[in-house]
């Protein structure tokens, strides 16, 4: 029985998804954020199997042969997937599973599970955005440019998500992606499972 559910959360490219993402694991249990493969080159600080596991081309290739990915796209002329296995595992050791994924990745996971929760994040202003694009100070003035350009086709899917929200001030955009979680766990369809014993004797 899968008590946990998958979120997915996708934002244009410095819009503070993998900040606000970090800073929720953080503090809350039985939530994990999933690790993607990536083609794209390691930016300064970034850790194998921690932020992605990097690997080149053909090795993803090889993957998506496999069958291994639940999704992949290319996203800013690199290749990003989510495997399979270690989302079906940790979803059925009841812990809430996050990815952090692009547009096209979402449609493909909403396809092969109609049950997940999606939450697209928004920045306040598009200055704000070109703002923490070259604040964050990872990426070079043409990858930045290419991101800024790419942020309203991202932005335009918004309407497929469940919520929407504004990381505007960090604390209140942390808070209102931890109360999104928090409904689903109180769902009917998810406490009717996490309670089964406590309902089978209340309903005695
Ligand atoms: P950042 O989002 O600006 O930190 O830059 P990244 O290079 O980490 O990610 C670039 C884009 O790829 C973002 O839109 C991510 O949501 C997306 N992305 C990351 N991992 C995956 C994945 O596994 N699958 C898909 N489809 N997109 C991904
Ligand atoms: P993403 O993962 O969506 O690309 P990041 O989490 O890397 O975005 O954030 C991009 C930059 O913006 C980082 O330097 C981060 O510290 C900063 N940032 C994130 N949220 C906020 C916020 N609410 N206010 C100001 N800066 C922010
Ligand atoms: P407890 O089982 O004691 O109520 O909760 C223990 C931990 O599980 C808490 O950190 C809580 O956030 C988390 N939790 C509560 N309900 C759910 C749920 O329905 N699904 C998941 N994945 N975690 C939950």
């Amino acid at each position: 029985m899968t008590i946990g559910t998958l979120f997915i959360v996708s934002a244009p490219s410095g819009a503070g998804k993998t900040s606000l993402l970090k800073a929720l694991v953080e503090t809350e249990d039985r939530v994990k954020v999933s690790i993607s493969h990536t083609t794209r080159p390691k930016r300064p600080g970034e850790v194998d199997g921690v932020d992605y596991h990097f690997l080149d081309t053909a090795a993803f290739e090889q993957m998506v042969e496999a069958g291994a990915f639940l999704e992949h796209a290319e996203v800013f002329g690199n290749f990003y997937g989510t495997s399979e296995a270690g989302i079906r595992d940790q979803l059925a050791a009841g812990n809430d599973v996050i990815l952090e994924i692009d547009w096209q990745g979402a449609q493909q996971v909403r396809k092969r599970i109609p049950d997940t929760v999606s939450v697209f994040i928004l920045p306040p202003t598009p200055e704000a955005l070109r703002q923490r694009l070259g604040s964050r100070g990872q990426d070079s003035e043409a990858v930045i440019s290419r991101r800024l350009a790419e942020a309203r086709e991202e932005m335009s899917h918004f309407a497929e998500y469940d919520f929407i929200v504004v990381n505007d001030l960090f604390e209140q955009a942390l808070g209102e992606v931890r109360s999104i979680i928090t409904s689903r766990r109180l769902s009917q369809a998810i406490q009717a499972k996490r309670l089964q014993g406590r309902l089978r004797s209340l309903l005695a």
